[in-house]
């Protein structure tokens, strides 16, 4: 399979299809509870990117205002027949970052992990890989992102 470039993906049934027009600005890999019981498995898989760099190609997800962590809600677009999440967006971040599901893309190895959250609640057979940090809850945003990313971040929240 050829590297499609940029980065697409979509549900299931194929009805949602959606590429993302640039490299996130940073990838979670989630270990809290509330991602291990949304998921099912062991850990959510979120690439943070500006929501006007994911472009809709085919479909219209619909979204559930589902309970989340922080108390503020997160809003889960999903496909309107097969219902797989694709991203979602959070309370705390508002409506311009979205939390694209890697493992809805194509070719998800394309996007690891730059850093592990809340690996308070990690499954104690999942091994992390000893040169990505690793948090026991959240982190500082200015000190793990990468300038570039920062520079991003700030350009959406208009600072
Ligand atoms: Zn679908
Ligand atoms: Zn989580």
């Amino acid at each position: 399979m050829t590297q499609a470039q940029p980065y697409e993906g979509g549900c299931t049934c194929r009805q949602v299809r959606y590429r993302m027009t640039s490299k996130p600005m940073f990838v979670h890999c989630c270990h809290c509870r509330w991602c291990q019981r949304e998921t099912g498995t062991a850990f959510a898989l979120n690439a943070m990117i500006e929501a006007d760099r994911v472009a809709l190609l085919s479909g219209e997800p619909e979204i559930i205002n589902t309970p989340s962590n922080s108390g503020k809600g997160q809003m889960i677009a999903r496909c309107p027949k097969c219902r797989i999440a694709v991203w979602s967006n959070y309370g705390g971040m508002g409506d311009k970052v979205r939390f694209v599901r890697v493992g809805t893309l194509d070719e998800p190895d394309r996007m690891p992990p730059d850093i592990h959250i809340f690996t308070m609640s990690k499954q104690p057979w999942v091994i992390l890989p000893p040169d990505k940090p690793a948090m026991h809850e959240y982190y500082d945003t200015k000190k793990m992102w990468p300038e570039e990313s920062l520079a991003r971040h700030r350009a959406i929240l208009g600072r």
